[in-house]
């Protein structure tokens, strides 16, 4: 159990000033499960290795447990770390990779035992305790990569795309078991993925980063409903938001509406109460999610019309897929698989009023208040 604290903390690679991670501060609560996601190469890894003491910290300050530990040897942190590749000994028996941590602490042999079968019974590996890691699936090598975590009952588990190597269906699977870990062992996690899924689906609260700073760190619904920027507005949901640079209109100073596909479409009350004291923007990007866009006809005031260019059937609901005036690249619209049109149709569509995302076209800054939830 621990709390972790990054106050400042920085990594530089090259001595020379450019910066892995930038002035990075966040607070893990004990017993949170947190997970950090963003793109490759955004320094997701690197502040993972500077918790854990496996790479140096260039600057700032980094505590466990309220104690700072930038000169604590990653041996004496009290974190167990779990790998994407599973790091696993082939010589060794499953018992034997699991108790190692206990092993290179010396700890009793009846402890190591005990121990060994504990944490098999509850990553149901019991059965096979005696093979050796070849012998094993993905997901079953994984869970015993979990165990040898586990083993140690440490204060905090770092966990490294740790099912990256793993097929769609056993991924989606250990995920949920790790979930269930969590909450059954009541220790802190943290977590790194490049998916945005894994990371809604998982975390208590998510770490977004990009080009190793901080762009928000917030509860799965508040990431979605309330993004801070237009990068994490895209970067969280899937199909990912359509953002579009484009105008606000106003009557009297007050804004009122948004330029969509040429159009002035008026943005619903809750939406306008949430807009920034300041805003004065002419010049924005609106986002709105694809689950957002609704099918109307063309005798609604607040339709666009657009030509369908491609459709993506997923069973329960379909993707649209078309363009409008204000960018050349697709949007997406998710409709029920009975609205589904065809390649090349004209439909009519309408944003959910409520649900327009509006951003500050030079700061990619949201304009509009959270939504208190
Ligand atoms: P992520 O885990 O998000 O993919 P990393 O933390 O691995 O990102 O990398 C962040 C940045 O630091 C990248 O630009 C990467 O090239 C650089 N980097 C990572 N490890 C090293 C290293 N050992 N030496 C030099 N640069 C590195």
């Amino acid at each position: 159990m621990a709390n972790v604290e990054l106050r400042e903390v920085t990594k530089s690679y090259d001595n020379q000033g450019t910066l892995a991670v930038k002035p990075l501060t966040i607070e893990i609560k004990d017993k949170e499960f947190v997970v950090i996601v963003g793109p490759s190469g955004c320094g997701k890894s690197t502040t993972l290795r500077m918790i854990a003491g496996l790479e140096s910290i260039s600057g700032g300050g980094m505590y466990i447990d309220n104690e700072l530990v930038n000169y604590i040897d990653s041996k004496d942190r009290d974190i167990a770390m779990v790998f994407q590749n599973y790091a696993l000994y082939p010589y060794m028996t499953i018992a034997e990779n699991i108790g190692f941590p206990l092993k290179m602490q010396k700890a009793p042999k009846a402890l190591i035992k005990k121990r060994v079968k504990e944490v098999a019974e509850i990553l149901q590996l019991t059965p096979f305790l005696k093979r050796k890691p070849d012998a094993l699936s993905g997901g079953q090598k994984q869970r015993v990569a979990l165990g040898r975590a586990m083993v140690r009952q440490p204060k905090v588990f770092l966990l490294d795309e740790p099912l990256s190597n793993l097929d769609a269906k056993l991924r989606v699977e250990m995920r949920a078991e790790i979930v269930k870990l969590h909450r059954e062992l009541e220790t802190t996690f943290i977590y790194v993925t490049h998916d945005q899924t894994e990371a809604m689906t998982m975390g208590d609260r998510i770490v977004v980063l990009r080009d190793g700073h901080l762009e928000q760190m917030d509860t799965p619904i508040n990431l979605y409903e309330s993004p801070k920027t237009k990068f994490v507005a895209e970067f969280i949901g899937s199909p990912q938001m359509n953002v579009f640079p484009t105008q606000l209109l106003y009557e009297n100073l007050d804004v009122v509406a948004v330029s969509f596909n040429g159009k002035g479409v008026e943005l619903g009350q809750a939406c306008k109460d949430r807009l920034k004291t300041d805003v004065m923007a002419e010049q924005i990007y609106a986002g709105i999610r694809p689950e957002h866009l609704i099918l109307t006809n063309e005798t609604d005031p607040a339709a666009i019309r657009v030509q369908v260019d491609n459709v993506e059937h997923l069973g329960h609901n379909v993707n649209v897929f078309f363009t409008i005036s204000d960018r050349p690249e697709a949007l997406a619209a998710t409709l029920a698989v009975e609205d589904a049109p065809a390649v090349g149709d004209f439909i009519y569509l309408k944003a959910d009023a409520n649900r327009w995302h509006l951003f500050d076209r030079h700061s990619e800054l949201s304009l509009l208040e959270p939504l208190s939830l």
